[in-house]
């Protein structure tokens, strides 16, 4: 079982990035970045990273996390770093396992920032794209792969990456890579790896199944969260609108509407729940007027970035995305974050509304709810630990709008126990296989059977599966003002 260190956040006031002992070219790279203090899951978690210690980590993106462990991974293996051209001098030391591409490049953009004052090299290999130009780079050598699963198997598959030099291996949001069907191939992936290594792993929570993959490949573990929280910053103004499913759309232009004439923002981002309902959205969304772009597993990542980066510089107002298209995407700060409709698993109503009412900053969290989804709503309510206040939508009058059941409500105790479900909620019965993690690797270091590979999961498909239920701690967003902006030099 992991070692338990403290829960508290170290006042990482005290701490700063020299006392962390780095290599002046980290270092050097570090001040580039413009970072002046660690935040505090780096201040808790370095020092354990660069005494070799395996490492669970309680953090979302956001925190800091990637810099938490990319950095000392950069001085654990600058030993190896080599000037030389030939590419058996650049073995995979260092192996990143992220769910989706985004998060991967993501992490890859980390590495090659702060490593490059140094001859180590970095690259990232992701799944629903040519595999030529990845083959090449893993060819001519490098020391820091960051993969997500699937992609990185067929790479094995095809003799193109070794991973018996490993020393490292992170597997970051692995709660996300479970949820997404992901453990036999990091079953197959970590088999491959040295026994004799370091192993981190990020997730944002500690459920049960994550607790399991932990004994199962990590030794003794310590512990670092950066607080334990299962409630939005108190920054976020949540509200539940209860509006007639056919009825959303209109909802949301309503929201829009008010907020244009409160002289808010109109920037949101969107959820939903399936790709075709995001796509669906974001057209009928064009369709009145509001400027909208769809991310979710069936864009290509072009088209990914190409929306993210239009929904950065303003030109998209509503950007509407599934849990995992957004999960890992490095959005600023939202003032508002919309549920078209609630998620099927509560913590991850948690993580969306966490895109808002960050550092300190306020924001609005809506959520639209039917009939059918006051299940889930009991489910955000329980893990939150608080009632969420049901207000009317705005009044406003848009073209074509008002059907929606706006009306008032003030739900008593009596309704919150005993509301009727007029329709079926989607199903959240069927229990994961009663002990997935059917072998210990540091037991029995043996191969994995051969498990069929995940395309689909690999080019980011499923979004997360509503049967996986999963209990416990829900870290916190940093510290109110601790992070991003707080630190960074203006
Ligand atoms: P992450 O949680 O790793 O996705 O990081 C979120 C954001 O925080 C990224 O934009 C990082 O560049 C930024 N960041 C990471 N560490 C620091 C730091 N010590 N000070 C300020 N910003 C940071």
């Amino acid at each position: 079982m992991p070692t338990e260190t403290s829960a508290e956040p170290t006042p990482q006031a005290t701490i700063t990035f020299a006392d962390f002992g780095l290599d002046p070219l980290i270092q050097k790279a570090v001040s580039e970045q413009g970072y002046t203090s660690p935040t505090p899951i780096q201040a808790q978690a370095i020092p354990h990273v660069l005494l070799g210690q395996d490492l669970m980590g309680a953090a979302q993106t956001g925190t800091g996390k990637t810099a938490a462990f990319v950095l000392p991974i950069i001085q654990r293996i600058l030993r190896h770093a080599s000037s030389s051209a030939s590419p058996a001098r650049h073995p995979i030391r260092a192996l990143v396992l992220t769910p989706t591409r985004e998060l991967a490049v993501q992490v890859a953009e980390n590495a090659a920032n702060y490593s490059r004052h140094t001859d180590l090299r970095s690259a990232v290999v992701y799944g629903g794209v040519d595999m030529k130009e990845q083959v090449a780079t893993l060819r001519g050598g490098i020391e820091i792969l960051i993969a997500t699963p699937g992609r990185l198997l067929d790479h094995i598959g095809s003799k193109v990456a070794n991973l018996s030099q490993v020393e490292l291996l992170v597997l970051d949001e692995a709660d996300r890579m479970l949820d997404m069907g992901f453990l036999p191939d990091l079953q197959r992936i970590i088999n491959l790896i040295p026994a004799q290594r370091q192993t981190l792993l990020f997730s944002a929570t500690f459920s049960p199944e994550i607790k399991k993959l932990a004994q199962s490949y990590l030794r003794n573990p310590v512990t670092v969260e950066v607080a334990r929280q299962n409630a939005a910053a108190d920054t976020v103004r949540q509200v539940i609108h209860m509006v007639r499913s056919g009825d959303k759309e209109k909802a949301i232009v309503k929201i829009l509407a008010s907020r244009t004439e409160q002289g808010l923002s109109r920037q949101c981002i969107i959820f939903t729940n399936s790709r075709m309902g995001c796509a669906r959205l974001a057209r009928a969304l064009e369709r009145d007027g509001i400027k909208a772009g769809a991310i979710h597993g069936d864009k290509s990542q072009g088209e990914r970035t190409l929306t993210l980066d239009a929904f950065k510089s303003g030109a998209i107002e509503a950007l509407v995305a599934t849990d995992v298209a957004a999960r890992g995407l490095d959005i600023p700060a939202m003032p508002c974050v919309i549920n078209h409709e609630l998620p099927f698993n509560a913590e991850d109503f948690i993580h969306r509304i966490g895109r808002t009412g960050r550092a300190g900053s306020t924001g609005d969290a809506i959520a639209l709810v039917d009939d059918s989804e006051k299940r889930l709503l009991d489910d955000i309510e329980k893990l939150m630990k608080r009632k969420l206040e049901i207000m009317p939508l705005p009044n406003i009058d848009i073209p074509g709008g008002n059907e929606s059941d706006d009306r008032p409500r003030h739900r008593s105790s009596r309704e919150t126990t005993q509301r009727s479900y007029s329709t079926p909620t989607p199903s959240r019965t069927s229990a994961p296989p009663a002990d997935p993690f059917f072998f210990t690797p540091y037991e029995s270091p043996k191969l994995a059977n051969k498990a069929e590979k995940s395309d689909a999961a690999q080019a980011e498909g499923a979004s997360p599966q509503p049967e996986v239920k999963k209990v416990g701690i829900v870290p916190a967003k940093p510290p109110v003002g601790a992070l991003l902006g707080g630190f960074k030099k203006k």
